[in-house]
């Protein structure tokens, strides 16, 4: 067989989705892969059923179909305060995970540099490493995950072409202050590079910490791919609806990338999203309380297992010090989790880039009482392992 392209090297297969497939195998509960085991917005499935009648079952327009782009730019300008052109701004993708590597390619060329910080979800490295580009990774050390500026600058003065913010974060549950942000912008300002954002959990914020979108900030418009995902807003992770939004130039660039790699997301369930993007206020309201719900329930129970964490701001993950059960690895002590507990959750060396073992990554999308189940299980921790 002939050799494969070197650059496959760089990178493993996803940590993230392997756990979800050993979780599976052995019956654990799975906290591992976020995503929910709840049923997406009942006015979202009737909008599916009727879809499969309807017409849209050929190639929607490649950057998305015209009336699923006019509902998004309303639903974002809802949140923004800011007028999104559906045909100037907006480019629809197969997931944020597309839009993400779509934003990748059309900010940088092979060679360029790009700050990733670290922990990270665990695609950007590859997504650099796909468009030929270097990350350079500036730390966000736990537990606080706080933003290191000296750090940052010194990543800038590398000549970067792009910065990718994950937030809220994945895996850190970090939500960027509005100054954290300014100073990012500035920084991305002053060495003319992309700020490249990704926002699955825009809705997914718990009080008093608040979602500041980048691209809304002074100076940043005109720099900012902003990458985002129906997803985890209306429980359709398997939908894989995303977009990348952005100055208009960039989005035309953005819009081959995106013909080339997937021609576009799917007909049918475009259609039918219309029905979520819809959706009044009080949807997303109710849904942070939810989240905020489950969040105070799965802490509790993780605090009376003794290990420590630290309490995310956003999204659903949280990482867990599990130094104390005296594994020489997290991956090590994943398998155990899942085989001998009965719990998935992700080896967190697989977010970062430093050799960092102590983390195990719990997401919280579940069911009450799969959440029940689950710390059932892991209440045994309390006695080592
Ligand atoms: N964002 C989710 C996670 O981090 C899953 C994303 C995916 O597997 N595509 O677990």
């Amino acid at each position: 067989m002939p050799a494969t392209a070197t650059r496959l090297a760089g990178f493993t297969e996803s940590v993230i989705r392997a756990t979800t497939r050993l979780a599976n195998q052995h019956q654990a509960v799975n906290l591992s892969q976020g995503f929910p085991d709840f049923d997406p917005p009942e006015v979202l499935l009737a909008a599916l059923e009727r879809a499969a009648r309807g017409p849209s079952h050929q190639y929607a327009v490649t950057y998305g179909d015209p009336h699923f782009r006019e509902a998004l730019a309303r639903k974002i300008g809802m949140f923004t305060g800011m007028p999104v052109d559906p045909e100037a701004h907006l480019v629809v993708t197969c997931g944020s995970t597309e839009a993400m590597m779509a934003a990748m390619m059309t900010a940088c060329n092979p060679g360029d540099k790009v700050i990733v910080f670290s922990p990270f979800y665990e695609n950007y490295a590859a997504d650099a490493i796909l468009s030929g580009a270097q990350p350079i990774h500036v730390p966000l050390a736990p537990p606080d995950y706080a933003l290191d500026l000296d750090a940052l600058k010194a990543a800038f003065a590398q000549g970067p072409k792009a910065i990718v913010v994950c937030n809220p974060g994945n895996p850190t549950g970090k939500v960027f202050t509005r100054a954290e942000l300014e100073a990012i912008v500035a920084l991305a300002e002053a060495h003319d590079a992309w700020i490249i954002t990704d926002e699955p959990y825009e809705h997914i914020v718990y009080a008093p910490h608040e979602h500041v979108y980048t691209h809304t900030l002074p100076g940043a418009y005109e720099r900012t791919l902003v990458c985002n995902s129906l997803s985890k807003t209306y429980s359709i992770t398997g939908w894989r609806l995303g977009y990348v939004q952005g100055p208009p130039p960039a989005i035309r660039q953005a819009r081959k990338v995106h013909d080339f790699l997937t021609v576009g997301a799917a007909a049918p369930l475009q259609e039918a999203a219309i029905a979520a993007l819809q959706l009044p206020r009080s949807y997303y309201d109710e849904m942070t309380a939810q989240y905020t719900a489950k969040r105070t329930l799965f802490l509790e129970g993780l605090a009376r297992t003794g290990l420590s964490y630290t309490e995310p701001q956003g999204a659903y993950y949280v990482m867990v010090d599990i130094s104390p059960l005296g594994f020489a690895t997290d991956t090590e002590a994943s398998e155990w989790l899942i085989t001998e507990v009965g719990v998935a959750g992700v080896p967190g060396s697989s977010f970062f880039r430093e050799p960092e073992h102590r983390y195990i990554r719990f997401h919280f999308a579940k069911r009450e009482a799969t959440l029940q189940a689950a710390l059932e299980r892991l209440a045994r921790l309390k006695a080592g392992r």
